[in-house]
């Protein structure tokens, strides 16, 4: 007897539904991109009880005739493909003609739509996959698609579900991908009521950037956009400020579909390198646009991921652009002080302990320029700090007093050291705290790269040659990175069985330890720098070199000290970060601070 039958058409619709419709928020996603697909320009989603009870979209789109209407649910029916060429070329959202069929077998479904040119609207109803007959009824143009009690014939399915927060996250997520990919739409989203969103085609991305998230994400996003063969691409960068803890708020939409591709993340984490923390990842929004026929969207159930036919070309233009403006771009953050009320629709915590210690910052600096600015009044504050300062200075990042820069007027100072760690000087529009440890990091790091690119660094003859002692394969370590010691002008000399001299040593990291330097170089050639290309190789050994040249925490600077790290500053490329991508320095504005004073 044969064990293989053919399952009937509702169970096949029940089992693409469990590839497509994972959630509540599947349900509205598929039903968005049909509103758009059928060019809508108005999409309003209701939504009950986290879409457990109710998923209303109503678009105003082209809509759909009786007969169109009667077929739609029906599995493999659509209007957007017809044979296999038209799959080599999609530009719709949607292709597969599925979804509609899916959500018809799960819940019960009531549909009305009504084209341009008809007198009036019809509607259907379908209850898990059991469909009645189109009728007549009254409604506007476009159609309103209304999903009831998704999933209610089965209850493993309906179990699954999480709480009508939770869901509803899932949906906002969704509503936002769209609202991001398709600027010009008004949309709304309700739940249970209660109008959640109203945003308006008009405004612009930053507006509605600010709306979907905070308006801190609105204020620090750099825009950029690059133009090459056939690839256009905006994108709008967020400063290192801003970035996050995951990749969640990176939004990279390729001709107005969301998708997740790990080389365009891997371009953007290469983009940021030394901008950003290393376990940080930045906000990002990036259009892609190219043509359609460069990448197939047929290999993933929900589309979210596609097949580029030229993956490394779009890697190389992602990362080529983003780093251009990234590297280009001041990235001080702007400091927020804090404000009394919370954003309405914040997304996530603020800490309450930043906020305390920024208002601490914010009462110690107002009192600070009560005492050192007794003649000026606020209208008066005045230049900013830098145009006061000799430029540049051919050896910077070694302070020493002989090379200081002399105070070009005796008059009031305009920086203060505070706890022997942190410089707060005066800016344009407000002031800045500066961590002096992570700024003269970076600002020996830039020096250090340049020697080193043009050609390799000057050493010092050590009076008394430094010995250590070596296993083998340290020394094995040493002799395989010979080139790399001598482009950083450390000279090592046999002195003996397993025992090495240090005979010369760079000027630039005259206040290191040769000894120390060394033997912790060593230990980065034998252990974390395996793996390494030459060039990350390199990266490191001058990262560990600024650092242990950098001023330290906790140590007092002179005046003369002090303004010479603010003049390296000025000159200094990437400032506002260390090298490890920390920020060296953060700005509060006077407005801000008028604002937190309450004199505006
Ligand atoms: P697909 O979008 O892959 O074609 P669907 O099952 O989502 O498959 O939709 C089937 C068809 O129903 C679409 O191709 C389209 O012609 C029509 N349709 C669905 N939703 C709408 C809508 N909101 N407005 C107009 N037509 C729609
Ligand atoms: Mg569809």
């Amino acid at each position: 007897m044969s064990r293989i039958i053919i399952l009937d058409q509702n169970m096949v619709n029940m089992i693409a539904a469990g590839e497509v419709i994972e959630r509540p928020a599947s349900v509205v996603k598929e039903l968005m991109e049909n509103s758009i697909d059928a060019g809508a320009t108005k999409i309003i989603i209701s939504i009950e009880d986290g879409g457990r009870k109710l998923i209303s979209v109503a678009d105003n789109g082209c809509g759909m005739d009786g007969e169109d209407l009667a077929l739609t649910f029906d599995s493999h029916t659509t209007s957007k493909i017809k044979t296999s060429k038209d799959l080599q070329g999609i530009s719709t959202l949607g292709f597969r003609g599925e979804a509609l069929a899916s959500i018809a077998s799960v819940a019960q479904i009531r549909a009305v739509s009504r084209t341009k040119n008809s007198p009036g609207a019809n509607c259907i109803e379908i209850d898990c996959g059991n469909k009645g007959s189109v009728s007549p009824c009254s409604g506007d143009y476009g159609t309103t698609i209304q999903v009831r009690d998704l999933f209610y014939k089965l209850p493993a399915r309906r179990k699954f579900l999480k709480t009508a927060n939770t869901e509803m996250g899932h949906i906002t997520e969704h509503f936002t991908r769209i609202a991001l990919a398709n600027g010009n739409l008004d949309m709304v989203l309700h739940h249970n009521g209660r109008e959640l969103y109203r945003l308006s085609g008009k405004q612009d991305i930053r507006r509605r950037i600010a709306e979907l998230f905070s308006s801190e994400f609105g204020e620090n996003l750099i825009e950029t956009e690059s133009s090459e063969k056939e690839l256009r691409l905006s994108a709008l960068l967020g400063k290192p400020g801003i970035s996050r803890t995951n990749n969640k708020f990176q939004y990279v939409f390729l001709n107005g579909r969301f998708i997740r591709d790990k080389f365009i993340s891997h371009a953007i984490k290469e983009a940021y390198r030394g901008c950003i923390e290393p376990n940080r990842f930045p906000v990002v929004f990036l259009f892609i646009q190219m043509p359609y026929e460069n990448y197939d969207v047929n290999v993933h159930p929900t589309k979210i991921e596609v097949r580029f036919y030229n993956a490394n070309l779009i890697h190389s233009q992602v990362l080529g652009a983003l780093r251009e403006k990234l590297l280009g771009t001041n990235l001080q953050t702007q400091a927020k002080l804090p404000v009394t009320t919370a954003p309405a629709k914040a997304r996530e915590e603020n800490s309450s302990a930043t906020h305390h210690r920024s208002r601490e910052i914010a009462d110690a600096m107002a009192e600070f320029f009560k005492k050192h600015r007794p003649v000026q009044t606020q209208q008066q504050l005045g230049p900013a700090l830098k145009k006061r300062f000799v430029p540049l200075h051919p050896n910077a990042g070694q302070i020493t007093k002989s090379q200081t820069v002399p105070s070009q007027h005796g008059g009031t100072k305009e920086f203060l050291q505070i706890h022997d760690s942190f410089i707060v000087a005066e800016a344009d529009d407000g002031f800045i705290i500066i961590d002096q440890h992570a700024l003269h990091e970076r600002i020996i790091y830039e020096d250090l790269c340049r020697r080193i690119q043009e050609s390799r660094l000057e050493s010092q003859k050590l009076l008394i040659p430094e010995s250590f002692q070596l296993t083998d394969t340290q020394a094995d370590a040493l002799k395989a990175n010979a080139e790399l010691l001598e482009k950083l002008g450390i000279e090592l000399a046999p002195f003996g069985p397993k025992t090495y001299a240090i005979q010369a040593f760079p000027s630039l990291l005259a206040k290191v330890a040769p000894l120390d330097f060394v033997q912790d170089l060593i230990d980065l050639l034998t252990d974390k720098g395996l793996g390494l290309d030459a060039e990350e190789l390199l990266d490191e050994v001058l990262n560990m070199a600024a650092c242990k040249a950098a001023i330290k925490a906790g140590q007092k600077l002179t005046d003369n000290e002090i303004e010479q790290l603010l003049a390296d500053r000025e000159r200094t490329e990437r400032a506002s970060r260390c090298p490890h991508g920390r920020p060296t320095t953060i700005k509060f504005s006077i407005t801000e601070l008028e604002k937190q004073f309450k004199r505006t």
